[in-house]
């Protein structure tokens, strides 16, 4: 499990987080859902170990490591605009953390196989990012944070820059993918529809606060503050 025990984070005297206490159970999918501003990049990024918080402490499998660096901490992310090295091809970027970390040849191609079969992908390891389309990169992306096997992955935003129609693609591929790796994964969004599509629990964030945990239907159903009421409106 994830868990973050009063975590706040102040960029100056401007207050990002402010009191965040949140416990994620292993393997589940969890959406971070919250307007512009609201706290959910730096919510992330503390938790991947590339910010430090003011107060507070971070645990992942009963280990405290709030101030252990990003390596230490064997989590997978991908951002938005967190590009491919263009340079390479598919099988090299899916490659590029096992062989830094001087994982055998013969294991890391095994492993490369694998995850491109698992991102639906099997037979474009040998292309460059350029000759592929954009949830195909996202895919790559995504294979490459998990090449690694991270005991959580982390997503910001990672459809944000794609067409309706392929981000709709991707969210249905994401839930199967969660469901054969089980990967503890947090993703990070301001649409409310990805999150109640995708997600099996919603953290609904305000102001650098958290409004409101729950299942999509409680959410829906029950919102806990006129926030999360408006926030979350009628869908459709
Ligand atoms: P978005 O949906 O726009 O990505 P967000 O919920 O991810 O928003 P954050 O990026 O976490 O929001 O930012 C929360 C607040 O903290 C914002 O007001 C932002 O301007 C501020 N902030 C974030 N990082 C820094 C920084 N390095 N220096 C100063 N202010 C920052
Ligand atoms: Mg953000």
């Amino acid at each position: 499990a994830i868990v973050i025990k009063n975590i706040s984070k102040h960029f100056g005297s401007f207050r990002a987080l402010d009191s965040v206490n949140l416990e994620i159970e292993a393997g589940s999918l969890v959406a971070l859902l919250g307007p512009s501003g609201s706290g959910k990049s730096t919510l992330l990024r503390l938790i991947a170990g590339l910010e430090t918080p003011d107060t507070g402490a971070i645990w992942l499998r009963d280990r405290n490591v709030t101030y252990q660096n990003v390596q230490e901490r064997n989590i997978g992310f991908v951002f938005q605009h967190y590009a491919l090295f263009k340079h390479l091809t598919v099988r090299k970027n899916i490659a590029f953390g096992l062989e830094i970390n001087k994982v055998p040849p013969r294991e890391v191609k095994a492993r490369v196989e694998e995850l491109l079969d698992l991102i639906q992908l099997t037979g474009l390891g040998d292309r460059y990012p350029s000759q592929l389309s954009g949830g195909q990169r996202q895919r790559v992306a995504l294979a490459r944070a998990l090449a690694s096997q991270p005991q959580v992955l982390l997503l910001d935003e990672p459809f944000g820059a794609l067409d309706a129609k392929v981000r709709k693609d991707l969210r249905a591929w994401l839930r199967r993918l969660h469901q054969q790796v089980h990967v503890t994964t947090i993703f990070v969004t301001h649409d409310q529809q990805e999150a109640m599509e995708v997600a099996d629990e919603i953290v609904v964030m305000n102001k650098g606060r958290i409004e409101q945990v729950g299942t999509p239907d409680e959410i829906y159903d029950s919102p806990a503050t006129p926030f999360v009421m408006s926030f979350i409106g009628p869908v459709n």
